[in-house]
């Protein structure tokens, strides 16, 4: 599979530029991701016992992808996502179901963020479930052909699978994000449409059900560290071109990325493996990727300031794609309760001396 992939990779870095440009949803590169099976790809959470190496190929894709391009890689990230959750509640049925509809053109969204207003709710209505309300920071909206979206219902927060196209309404955002352009973020209201029983999934309270909830943002980290990986190379390439690489200055500066960008990969690799095995404590998993997600972030961090220091003024030039990743890497990099994941990961280590993230 992350085969196949390789040859995407320089196709969507050349179609990047233009998609940003226009905040054109990536629909070509979702067909042919489609075509090389990185949507349908075999989730380690569908086998019972720990697989590293299907950890591994998810990390693969997720990686390749968003070295091609960031914001590819958060709709798929999002998509996989919701295939592992629907998975993990719905058990093999219903997984084979949403693979079937991806393998015949689904592409699934996860819309679980609710605007300031108030949450989305769902309210019995007989056999169907009447939609109220809506939500904000959607990916792929207005492309996506499913969602699985959080309600809050008489019993509790439950999550539901929804066929899109079914009277919601989609709207840019209030004030559009400065990255990410070509994911199409925007916000969704689902008032008056109803949907039927046989949607929910799972039970209340699964949705925040550990280790899930927390462990499943490896794969936002395996997807910036893809980003990562193309900003390193294309700040090495456009130094070795303008004559700059020479600087010990400019080398030393090199050196720090490669480092960030290798232990952020390595990082991935033992989050993923730790994360999606099913024998592994809840709380180790939920704590290796805390740290995990912390030390992607900082490696891309130091990497944009870097880059960023080493180009000049080139590195802020709309065209240069290391403007575009460094714009889209910092957006994407803003990912809930980051002082809360750090510090509950090092009172879980801290508590756990013994516990080393490689097992
Ligand atoms: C490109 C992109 C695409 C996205 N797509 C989707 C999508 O498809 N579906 C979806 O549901 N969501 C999506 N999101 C939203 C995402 O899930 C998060 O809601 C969002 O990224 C949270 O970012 P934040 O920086 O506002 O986080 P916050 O959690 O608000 O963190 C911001 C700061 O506030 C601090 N903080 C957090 N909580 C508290 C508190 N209680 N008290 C004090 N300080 C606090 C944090 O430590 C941090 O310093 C997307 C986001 C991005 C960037």
């Amino acid at each position: 599979m992350p085969a196949e992939m390789v040859p995407l990779v320089g196709w969507m870095q050349q179609r990047a530029a233009a998609l940003d440009r226009d905040a054109a949803f990536p629909g070509e590169e979702v067909a042919r991701l489609r075509g090389a099976g990185a949507l349908t790809v075999p989730l380690p959470v569908a086998t019972p016992t720990r697989d590293d190496a299907a950890a591994d190929r998810l990390a693969s894709v997720l990686m390749l992808t968003g070295e091609g391009n960031l914001p590819v890689a958060r709709v798929l990230e999002a998509h996989l996502n919701a295939l592992h959750l629907i998975a993990r509640f719905g058990g093999p049925a219903r997984l084979a179901e949403a693979v079937a509809a991806t393998e015949g053109g689904a592409l699934f969204a996860l819309w679980v963020t609710d605007p300031p207003e108030g949450a989305l709710r769902a309210v019995r209505a007989g056999a169907t479930l009447r939609l109220e309300g809506g939500k904000q920071f959607c990916s792929a909206a207005g492309h996506a052909t499913h969602a699985l979206v959080t309600a809050e219902m008489e019993d509790g927060r439950r999550m539901l699978v929804l066929r899109l196209s079914a009277g919601e309404r989609v709207t840019p955002l209030p004030a559009p994000l400065q990255g990410m352009r070509a994911a199409l973020t925007g916000a969704v209201d689902f008032t008056g449409c109803e949907v039927p029983d046989s949607a929910l999934l799972g039970a209340p309270g699964d949705y925040l059900r550990e280790p899930d909830f927390s462990a499943g943002a490896w794969r936002g980290s395996a997807a910036a560290a893809g980003g990562l990986i193309a900003l390193v190379d294309a700040t090495i390439a456009q130094l070795r071109s303008s004559g700059r690489f020479d600087s010990p200055h400019t080398r030393a500066r090199v050196g720090t990325m490669l480092a960030g960008r290798e232990a952020a990969r390595l990082w991935v690799q033992a989050a993923a493996r730790c994360a999606e095995d099913p024998a592994a404590d809840t709380d180790h998993r939920v704590a290796t990727v805390g740290l995990a997600r912390i030390a992607v972030e900082r490696a891309c961090l130091e990497a944009m300031q870097l880059a960023q220091r080493s180009l000049g003024l080139t590195a802020f030039r709309v065209g240069n794609p290391v403007e575009r990743i460094c714009r889209d890497l910092a957006t994407y990099l803003r990912q809930p309760a980051p002082d809360e994941v750090l510090t509950e990961a090092a009172t879980w280590f801290a508590t756990h001396p013994t516990a080393t993230v490689l097992r």
